[in-house]
């Protein structure tokens, strides 16, 4: 029997605000800060006390529904979901149930298959819980609750079940994390907890028209252990099935180290949440004139970059992965291709992502760190375009530039690394190299010919490594050729 696998996405996102939900405590760093050092009545879930709904939280709710293409309905509700558990100090979070923020939106993937649409079912705005941790205290385990992150602002971003491989789900996340980063709204830093995906996975048989029992993933800390866990999932199910067994609706962990996922709760049915309107929240309304102006203020999104540096630059999608993933990066992508006419932008495209990416990891700065301007690389490429100086000394020259903020020109002249182009001081060189090493040329005319790399170091090096190592090359191998026949 052959199986379709089916993926929904369910994505929280805490919203880089500066205070909570529904309290003015400050959002702090969950790595960072002293635990409950954030912490008011509010948000610790005192009796007698009221929710104020924070207004920026909200705009950056509606920034996200708008770039998802979501209908805005105007007016939502806010719900009370009960649970009970040692980190949600009130026994409800304070949610979005039958009215949510946005409804129906849409966010454009790119797969190696080319570009999907994966349909987005909801965007709904709630708050985060506390934070459980399990330690041992004198031989004996405790829980330790901190709630510095019970309250912060969390939008929820379900997706449709229109995924159907791993590689599917992570181009879903990655392009979720990349919009919401360009839109200001979250550091997409999966590490610290602040993106937090969930793949809700299911196979049924091809030909069948209803969905199977899924399973929904949790605790998932990098793209890797995402698409590592929908694929481990969807292997297991099949197996299930095809041994005459049913698969059951559950939340499940992921094993970083044996790469399993393993029970974590049996799922909670609705029902059991109690999902009753919030009593001491008005209606949320939204004019109309106020979207309007949040629309305004959303860029270019990464899809829409993505479709154009495909089209406008002809590059390798490999490459615009990388270049849109950050704004700044595209923005000094562009900035050098726009000043560097003689250069194709692919040339650019590899210099940014190759060397440049690569003195950036090494020296860990980031892109808006960079000493070298958009404009003095643009010169060093054109120079290397033109035959000024070679691929290695233009590499050398970089990194240089990046440690100086030089232009290209003026170290290439101070250092004279100009390309040697005439012939005669190079065919004087190789002459010489080859009277210097007569062991090395009896080896070669023996029929040892890979002896020849050594002889073309040699050269390369007599001039500093500024020859035109192509037509040294073929200087090289004429002049041997014809001491075996001579
Ligand atoms: P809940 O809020 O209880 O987790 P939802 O109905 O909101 O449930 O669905 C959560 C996610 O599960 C959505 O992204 C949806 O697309 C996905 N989903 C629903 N049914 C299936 C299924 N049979 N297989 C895979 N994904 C599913
Ligand atoms: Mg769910
Ligand atoms: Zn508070």
């Amino acid at each position: 029997m052959e199986f379709v696998p089916v993926i929904g996405v369910e994505v929280h996102v805490e919203l880089a605000t500066r205070s909570k939900m529904f309290c003015s405590c400050p959002v702090v760093d969950a790595t960072q800060a002293e635990p409950n050092s954030a912490v008011c009545p509010v948000c610790a879930g005192m009796p007698g006390v009221l929710p104020v709904v924070n207004r920026r939280a909200v705009e950056y709710a509606v920034r996200v529904a708008l770039a998802l293409e979501c209908e805005i309905p105007g007016m939502s509700f806010f719900a009370r979901k009960n649970y009970f558990y040692p980190d949600l100090p009130k026994g409800y979070q304070i949610s979005q149930y039958e009215y949510p923020l946005g409804v129906n939106g849409r966010l454009p993937i790119f797969t190696s298959q080319g570009e999907q649409v994966a349909r987005i079912r909801r965007v709904h705005l709630e708050e985060d819980t506390g934070k459980l941790t399990h330690v041992e205290r004198q031989g004996e385990t405790c829980s330790l609750v901190d709630l510095n992150r019970a309250g912060v602002p969390l939008l929820e971003i379900v997706s449709e079940p229109d995924m159907h491989t791993a590689e599917e789900v992570r181009a879903y996340a990655v392009a979720l994390r990349n919009l919401l980063k360009y839109l200001g709204v979250n550091s997409g830093d999966l590490q610290k907890g602040v993106l937090r995906i969930e793949p809700n996975i299911s196979v049924r048989p091809l030909g069948s028209p209803t969905l199977g029992t899924r399973v929904e993933v949790k605790n998932l800390n990098s793209f890797r252990a995402l698409e590592r866990s929908v694929d481990f999932e969807i292997g297991r199910q099949i197996e299930v099935i095809q041994r005459g067994g049913k698969v059951i609706q559950e939340t499940l962990g992921w094993d970083e180290k044996r790469e399993v996922t393993f029970t974590q709760r049996v799922k909670e049915e609705e029902d059991d949440y109690r999902y009753f309107p919030e009593p001491d929240l008005p209606p949320l309304v939204l004019e109309r004139e106020w979207i309007e102006k949040i629309a305004a203020t959303i860029p270019e999104l990464p899809h829409a970059k993505h479709r154009r540096f495909l089209q406008q630059y002809a590059l390798r999608p490999e490459d615009v992965d990388v270049l849109v993933s950050e704004q700044d990066v595209a923005l000094f992508f562009e900035q050098v291709v726009a000043s560097a006419q003689e250069v194709s932008p692919r040339m650019v495209a590899n210099w940014v992502t190759g060397e440049l990416f690569g003195l950036m990891n090494q020296h860990g700065v980031s892109i808006t760190q960079v000493k070298i301007s958009p404009q003095r690389l643009a010169g060093l490429l054109r120079m290397i375009e033109v035959g000024e100086i070679n691929n290695p000394t233009g590499k050398a020259v970089l990194a240089e530039m990046f440690l100086t903020g030089k232009s290209a020109s003026e170290i290439v002249e101070s250092k004279g690394l100009r390309q040697i182009f005439q012939k005669e001081v190079m065919a004087q060189l190789v002459e010489q190299v080859l009277e210097e090493y007569p062991g090395e040329v009896a080896t070669y005319l023996s029929g040892k010919e890979g002896v020849i790399n050594w002889l073309f170091g040699k050269v390369m090096a007599a001039t500093q490594g500024r020859a035109n190592p192509q037509v040294v090359k073929e200087m090289l191998e004429s002049r041997l050729s014809s001491l075996r026949k001579g």
